[in-house]
């Protein structure tokens, strides 16, 4: 149980989370800055290079 509860931009509790089961991963959204990334099921940081989230960027296209 090491999830990581807080954002590990701001350190804000305020973090919605998603999980995708077809990706294996959560994806959290921070509602204080505004930041998205996405973490697998381990609770391992798996934010993109990019600073989106893979569903942001599948969103676009
Ligand atoms: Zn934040």
């Amino acid at each position: 149980m090491t999830k990581h509860l807080a954002c590990p931009f701001c350190g804000a509790y305020e973090v919605e989370r998603l999980f995708v089961a077809s990706i294996h991963m959560d994806s959290c959204h921070c509602s204080v800055c505004g930041s998205a990334w996405d973490e697998d099921t381990g609770g391992h940081y798996r934010a993109r290079g990019d600073g989106g989230s893979v569903l942001v960027r599948r969103a676009k296209r």
